[in-house]
């Protein structure tokens, strides 16, 4: 078999979960959006919501949808995109609690669905998403009368702790909602390790559930076996790959493994990408093709069946650090050709 094994640990996501919200004293909610970040929604809500999530986040109604049918009726499923044209019968038919980002929304939720659970999205600074002080100023008292389930605002810079723009956004969050009477919210993931002041009732996190930075203490979830087609011996001066970009100094053994970019093992890794055969490091050798890569197996004893891309040895992060990108690009490229397989639950 050439399908490349994506192994996603449910026991240590449940625990990723248990320990962030163990951090705080508000309840602790659940990121699921992007099909739990790559990882399956289908898989990881139940499991979440058998460690104890009561409430879940998704990107847009047509995920809070799918993720009713999956969880049933209690839980409650909040929509960051809020209440959008066209939503007015799936947030009814699925009991989704739109998150409102503008009087716009507001306008169209009340009437659409008047009655209909809500919840409140606030700007305190990032410029992506809610309602902007002035905005809000016009709408809360309105808005405040039909009860939000939920009022939220979200940090720009939580991954880096003494960025200045998190006690701004902290005390815009403040000075937008102090003595609101209905649960607050504010910190994802990095929110969370800014410790108690961040967190407020209900917290968001979503990446270090799955194993990511910046919660450092975080098990890894997603574990990735790449296997070996082919092994050839190259001699010094011959090439490798597309471009002719890797030139064998010495005389080397080749394995040509089952995955590529198509797989979201992004091509911009470059020559800094590493695999794992045991504990043998094992250098990417020339371009990633779209469902090949050559890796250096000179130092290997034997013939490995397959290579190690994500697991014990690196995350999700060592691969983002290599492409110059974030371990959430990493999980939620990883694509549809996997073998998948869950363990734990
Ligand atoms: C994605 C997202 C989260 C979760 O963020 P993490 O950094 O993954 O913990 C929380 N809140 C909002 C509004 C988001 O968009």
């Amino acid at each position: 078999m050439a399908q490349a094994q994506l192994s996603i640990d449910l026991t240590a996501l449940r625990a990723n979960w248990r320990s962030l919200s163990e951090m705080a004293q508000a309840e602790t909610g659940a990121v699921v959006k992007a099909d739990a970040y790559g990882l399956g929604v289908e898989q990881v809500a139940p499991a979440l919501a058998a460690e104890g999530a009561r409430r879940f986040f998704v990107a847009i109604a047509e995920e809070g949808a799918e993720l009713r049918r999956i969880l049933g009726p209690r839980p409650e499923i909040c929509v960051f995109s809020g209440h959008m044209a066209g939503d007015a019968a799936l947030i009814r038919d699925a009991q989704l609690t739109p998150m409102i980002n503008s009087i716009d929304q507001m306008l169209r939720h009340v009437e659409g669905l008047p009655g209909h659970a809500f919840g409140i999205q606030l700007d305190s600074g990032m410029n992506r998403l809610g309602m902007e002080p002035a905005e809000w100023r016009a709408l809360r008292g309105i808005a405040l009368a039909q009860k939000p389930s939920l009022i939220m605002s979200h940090l720009a810079c939580a991954d880096e702790p003494a960025h200045p723009m998190n006690t701004q956004q902290l005390r815009s969050f403040v000075d937008m909602t102090d003595g609101i009477d209905a649960p607050r919210s504010l910190s994802a993931t990095g929110g969370v390790l800014l410790g108690p002041d961040y967190h407020f009732d209900v917290t968001r996190p979503g990446i270090g559930v799955y194993g990511g930075l910046p919660f450092l203490d975080a098990r890894p979830v997603a574990f990735v076996d790449l296997p070996v087609i082919q092994i050839r011996e190259v001699l010094p001066g011959e090439t490798v790959g597309y471009g002719n970009t890797w030139t064998a100094e010495r005389l080397s053994r080749v394995a040509t493994v089952a995955a590529g970019y198509a797989d979201g093992i992004l091509r911009s890794m470059g020559h800094q990408a590493h695999l794992w055969a045991g504990e043998t490091r094992c250098a990417v050798l020339g371009r990633i093709s779209m469902d090949l890569i050559g890796v250096d197996v000179t130092d290997v004893t034997g013939d490995p069946d397959t290579l190690e891309l994500l697991g014990t040895h690196q995350s999700i992060d060592t691969l983002a650090d290599w492409a110059g990108s974030i371990g959430y690009e990493i999980l939620t490229s990883l694509g549809a050709r996997y073998n998948r397989s869950y363990t734990g639950a």
